[in-house]
């Protein structure tokens, strides 16, 4: 269904949807895109969007809305308690996701502000398969501390492991035990695990993770922020659910969950958040923090046609020709590069091609942030915006040093169905050139370091005159192209 076969036996991913709103793009000469560069601190959070051209930042609120989304929206009911969007939605949450209690959260992380107050408390320790930025930052806020438990395999840049995602559930089991049960207030899963490259886990680990918070009575947390894509890619490797519809999969999924919570700019590509469960202690727990952090229960900080849009799209994520076009075009981006030698996460997860800034930068050690530095580099020379995901993104420890990151990744996100498979074409060439001109990428250092998730607006400058260098490499290959 989601897999068009050509005659020519060519295999190119086809859009199974048409554009019928358009926005202009910006691509602007080098030499504005350098001095954009040092404007924003060679942090590509920082860049303005009129000199972005191809908006790789992320797939948070990026993805496209359907006819259906912004239909529903011209419906919504405005109302402070009691909003009509709200039951519709809370309806749409026990369809998909079978949760009959839902809170709303204004987004992803505030929902993990609720639970991490709930929750974590000085000297917890939360397992799980790996942190998100915004998951560990809330949980060390309250005093708690992370363990990230993974398969070596999943730490492999180039794997043909279907399901790096994984949970170690030996060092699960472990790791339990050593610490105490009763110190681990939950377990986290994380869907189509976001900062090793979109890269899922199966039911089957799902299932063994299940059977240890049983053995140890210990919450089940599923981020389900990335679940719709993690269900497609359990479909397509996965020999047990090959047949099974992505309703099916997704249910049996959120079953093994004590609480599933999720960030709505991605999951069902609107604005807004949430947590849910079946388990009504858990609700009662959390009920008061709703309205004292986000809004009343029936609006959570969310507009309410942002409600009824998140509705729609969590129906959406159930319509495999709809998920399936963003990972199948990340797919043949990684693939792609992958074929010109260009070093990628592999298999091709979801949200994004990851191009790994540690084999492309091996001349830039970690202490002045590789990744940061492909990121600034290929926005140079190709007016595409990605994200660092090294250890710019990795905060400091207790004691201030420094943290490496596992993997110095530049995450070029594919956002559902916002661009073309010759905007791909582009990337991809661009990309290639600079891997040829790899030397000439230099490394970065801090210049303002905020204390807290410091990706987000920290400032960093060039060490040296590498991106004047390579923006006149640019100029002697590309002549005046833009
Ligand atoms: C983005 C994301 C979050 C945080 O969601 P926001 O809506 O951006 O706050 C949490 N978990 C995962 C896996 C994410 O990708």
């Amino acid at each position: 269904m989601s897999q068009v076969k050509f005659y020519s036996g060519e295999n190119i991913p086809l859009e199974l949807h048409k554009v019928r709103v358009v926005q202009k793009l910006h691509l602007v000469p080098i030499e504005r895109r350098l001095e954009a560069l040092y404007e924003g601190g060679f942090n590509t959070f920082r860049l303005n969007t009129t000199d972005v051209f191809l908006d790789m930042l992320t797939d948070s609120g990026t993805n496209a809305m359907s006819d259906q989304q912004t239909g529903a929206m011209q419906v919504a009911d405005d109302a402070y308690a009691g909003s009509q969007s709200f039951f519709r939605l809370q309806k749409a949450v026990e369809e998909v996701l079978g949760k009959k209690y839902l809170l709303p959260a204004h987004q992803g992380r505030a929902a993990e502000n609720i639970l991490s107050k709930a929750f974590v408390k000085q000297g917890s320790l939360v397992p799980m398969n790996y942190h998100f930025t915004t998951a560990m930052a809330h949980i060390t806020q309250y005093g708690g501390k992370i363990v990230e438990l993974l398969y070596d395999e999943a730490y492999k840049i180039k794997s043909s492991h279907p399901f790096k995602g994984n949970m170690n559930i030996e060092k699960l089991d472990e790791v339990i035990k050593q610490h105490g049960a009763k110190n681990v207030p939950y377990i986290r899963m994380e869907a189509s695990t976001n900062l090793i490259g979109g890269q899922p886990f199966s039911v089957q680990n799902l299932r063994d993770v299940r059977a240890i918070a049983d053995k140890y009575g210990i919450k089940l947390v599923l981020d389900a922020s990335l679940l719709g894509e993690n269900v497609y890619l359990v479909k397509q490797r996965e020999e047990e659910f090959k047949d099974k519809s992505m309703a099916e999969i997704l249910l049996t999924m959120t079953d093994l969950a004590d609480i599933v919570y999720f960030s709505a700019r991605k999951l069902s590509s609107s604005r807004g958040g949430g947590i849910c469960t079946n388990n009504h202690e858990i609700y009662r727990e959390l009920e008061p923090l709703i309205p004292l952090f986000e809004g009343f229960l029936t609006y959570g900080g969310i507009s309410v046609r942002e409600i009824e849009a998140m509705a729609v799209g969590l129906r959406e994520t159930l319509d495999e020709t709809m998920i399936c076009q963003s990972p199948r075009f990340i797919e043949y981006l990684a693939n792609s590069l992958d074929a010109k030698g260009v070093p990628v996460v592999l298999p091709a997860g979801v949200l994004g091609c990851h191009v790994d800034a540690m084999q492309v930068c091996a001349h830039i050690p970690q202490s002045q942030y590789p990744a940061g530095a492909l990121a600034a580099a290929f926005y140079l020379v190709s007016g595409v915006r990605g994200m660092e995901r090294g250890s710019v993104s990795n905060q400091r420890d207790e004691y201030g040093n420094e943290t490496y990151s596992d993997m110095e990744l530049l995450r070029l996100a594919v956002p559902r169905r916002v661009f073309t498979l010759s905007q791909i074409k582009y990337v991809e060439d661009r990309m290639a050139w600079l891997y040829e001109n790899r030397e000439l990428i230099g490394g970065l250092k801090f210049v303002y370091e905020p204390p807290v998730l410091r990706f987000f607006m920290g400032g960093l400058e060039p060490l040296g005159d590498w991106p004047q260098k390579l923006m006149a490499k640019f100029r002697k290959d590309f002549g005046d192209s833009l």
